[in-house]
């Protein structure tokens, strides 16, 4: 089936009538005719159309209106396209009240044609071919294909692309807000991913979100010392995935995949979930004037998610936590890949009292620029730092500066991969605050890390 020549009506609610857009899918074959929202539902039935266009910023401003292009198209069984800035819960539940949608970010013009072919011709094969009472949410995030069939409702399609940060959990709430259906019906850990990826990678997602339903992920703690006190003062949260055939696999093995394709987002709320959940069990067990705290690991994707902070809210709140107890460690690319989403995350964190970290420091390349526009509380210094410690002047001189640097600043400091003696005196000597290493501890399960506690270790 050929598409180009189909006719599109135009509604432009952002440029009006000689749009840019009419005259691009002009350019690009299509026979583009503009409309205003008034003559539209009247024109939608002429016989030329073939697919109906939508710009619009907020689905509120002419809502009903656009409601009635929309009830005309889907009655003649005509794709109706939204491009919008955003897609906001709002607009989506209009959207999927409303039947088969296609909602698109404004986005390349090669992208847009093709987008609009792809959309009209998987018209026929939908009517055909799809199960009514699957959902598919088709979606595109930086060049990653995936679907999320959805039980429970009828026929609808929603295609989204580009800009959001998961398309799936856009659903989910969206579903959430729609009380008729149930949430959990929905498994957002349930993505199928398809381009962009390898077989094997295709095939590790797929086991990911089936070990995020069946429960394999469990969080290890790996204490953090008081250098002064010598005791534990908390511990960080490190991921292990309890594989039934494969046995405990390392973070390394999956967190990058995980951060590449958006299983970040459901497993990263699930991580601080858990970590807050056990770190409640660990208040009630071993109460103290200085509660114990856990600082849990955010991708850079997890940090700039829009929701990020009420998740943590909520999660940290439900189990009765103080919010000092619960603190972030952020990378360097954390801040790297999106700063101004970043820096007002790290805000709005900051000032609902979650400390933040700096993980790995002295890795990236504009550590201390990153320090003066990023207001961290503390820096942890880098194991390939204090690994050499004792055996190199230079690294020596590093970690020693930093550690001024960061004092200078009011910034408290960890030294990572803490693992003999000598390390443990020279740190004393430097004035280092916290340490962090096999020395002290490797990561242990929530059972043994128990019995640790229980012994009241100190150092
Ligand atoms: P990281 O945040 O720098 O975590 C510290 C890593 O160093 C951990 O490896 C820990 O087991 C290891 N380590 C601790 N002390 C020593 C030591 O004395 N010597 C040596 N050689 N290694 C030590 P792990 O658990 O394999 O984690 C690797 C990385 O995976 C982490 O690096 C972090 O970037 C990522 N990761 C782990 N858990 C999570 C998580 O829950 N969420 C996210 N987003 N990333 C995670
Ligand atoms: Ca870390
Ligand atoms: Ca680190």
């Amino acid at each position: 089936m050929s598409v180009k020549g189909t006719g599109i009506l135009v509604v432009d609610l952002v440029e009006g009538p000689g749009t840019a857009l009419a005259g691009l899918l002009s350019g690009g074959g299509f026979v583009a005719r503009h409309a205003s929202l008034e003559d539209a539902a009247r024109q939608v039935d002429d016989g030329e159309t073939g697919a109906v266009i939508i710009r619009t910023l907020h689905v509120e401003t002419g809502q009903e209106g656009i409601a009635r292009v929309c009830d005309e198209a889907l009655r003649s069984g005509m794709p109706v396209v939204f491009i919008t800035p955003r897609s906001s819960i709002d607009l989506a539940l209009f959207e999927l009240s409303r039947g088969i949608f296609h909602i698109t970010t404004p986005c390349r013009q090669e992208f847009l044609l093709a987008r609009i072919e792809e959309i009209l011709h998987g018209q026929g094969a939908k009517e055909s071919g799809a199960d009514a009472n699957v959902m598919v949410d088709e979606a595109r995030y930086r060049g990653v294909n995936y679907s999320v069939p959805v039980r429970g409702i009828l026929g609808k399609i929603l295609h989204a692309t580009d800009d959001h940060i998961s398309s799936g959990e856009v659903l989910r709430e969206m579903l959430a807000a729609n009380s008729k259906i149930d949430p959990d019906s929905l498994l957002l850990p349930g993505l199928e991913y398809g381009m962009g990826l390898t077989g094997e990678e295709q095939a590790l997602c797929s086991e990911m979100t089936h070990a995020m339903k069946e429960k394999h992920f469990e969080l290890h703690y790996q204490p953090i010392i008081s250098m002064n006190s010598g005791n534990i003062s908390g511990f960080e949260a490190l991921i292990r995935w309890n594989h039934p055939e494969k046995g405990l696999i390392r973070p390394d093995r999956f967190i990058g995949l995980a951060e590449r394709t958006d299983i970040i987002i459901p497993l990263g709320f699930w991580i601080i979930e858990e970590a807050s959940r056990q770190l409640a069990e660990l208040h009630r067990l071993f109460p103290s004037d200085t509660p114990l705290y856990v600082s849990v690991n955010v991708s850079a994707r997890q940090f700039i998610y829009k929701d990020l902070d009420r998740r943590i809210l909520e999660a940290v709140d439900r189990y009765g936590l103080p919010h000092e107890c619960v603190r972030l460690e952020l990378t360097e690319s954390t801040f790297m890949e999106n700063k101004d989403a970043a820096n007002l995350m790290l805000l709005t964190l900051k000032s609902g009292g979650f400390s933040m970290y700096m993980d790995d420091f002295g890795t990236g390349y504009s550590s201390l620029s990153y320090l003066m526009h990023f207001p961290v509380d503390v820096l942890k210094i880098d194991q390939s730092f204090v690994k050499w410690m004792h055996v190199d002047e230079e690294s020596e001189e590093i970690v020693r500066s930093v550690v001024a640097l960061a004092h200078n600043l009011r910034r408290k400091v960890v030294a990572e991969g803490v693992d003999n003696e000598g390390h443990v005196e020279l740190l004393r000597s430097i004035g280092c605050d916290y340490g962090q290493g096999y020395f002290f501890s490797k990561p242990l399960d929530f059972e043994a890390l128990k019995k640790l506690l229980s012994r009241k270790p100190a150092w």
